[in-house]
């Protein structure tokens, strides 16, 4: 299609001066139409992917592992592309460790690594694997100490329907429910809004927060 567009604005500009007829003019309205279409850049340029390794606490963990990495190599380029583009950010981290064990799943900070559960079924592994990179993909926004998973859960939910639709994402949202802490309260704040609801949200507290981090 862009392809295309070059070629007849390439046509357009070399036959005009010699050569009028209707047909050059349908080809320069069809080089305006195309030359004034959207940037092809914000949806389609190559998504720089961090690298994720994931490694077992223990032998035991390997078959985990193993479905964490056939995840990442099916989906990363997606999972990041869909996550910069609903968040409105860019990730930062270009090389992430991420410890398979069983214990509770954690996103870690720049060098520290991700800790991912290895028991989860295989699509609670998709969507927490997704959370915790949501939690580092945000973390430039917020200091350690916040309580970051209602903005997080402004965006999250719509990247998981994205991915992988909204029953996936209805029944993620019902296992992090069940687990304690702030997840419950987070959530129904989150799906009280609707989708245009929640991005306004989520656009205001990116900028208050870009705006509180830019004044410390
Ligand atoms: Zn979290």
């Amino acid at each position: 299609m862009i392809a295309g567009c070059g070629l007849r604005i390439g046509r357009v500009k070399s036959r005009a001066p010699r050569v009028r007829n209707p047909q050059s003019a349908v080809l320069l309205v069809l080089a305006i139409a195309c030359s004034s279409s959207p940037s092809p850049t914000s949806s389609s340029s190559p998504v720089r992917v961090p690298r994720l390794e994931f490694v077992p606490e223990s032998e035991t963990f390997a078959a985990a592992v193993g479905e964490y990495e056939r995840i990442w190599a099916a989906d990363a380029a997606r999972i990041v592309h869909t996550m910069q583009e609903i968040s409105g950010l860019t990730f930062t981290d270009t090389a992430i460790t991420a410890i398979v064990f069983e214990g509770v799943s954690s996103s870690g900070f720049r060098d520290t690594p991700m800790r991912l559960r290895a028991s989860y079924p295989l699509d609670t592994k998709r969507a927490t694997l997704i959370h915790e990179l949501g939690h580092r993909l945000q973390s430039p926004l917020f200091r350690r100490q916040d309580e970051e998973h209602g903005p997080l859960f402004l965006w999250l939910y719509d990247v998981w329907v994205r991915l992988y639709g909204q029953e996936f994402a209805d029944a993620q949202v019902a296992v992090e429910r069940r687990r304690r802490g702030p997840y419950p309260r987070a959530w129904d704040e989150a799906l009280a809004l609707s989708p245009r609801e929640r991005a306004e949200r989520w656009r205001a507290i990116v900028s208050n927060q870009r705006q509180r981090r830019n004044e410390e």
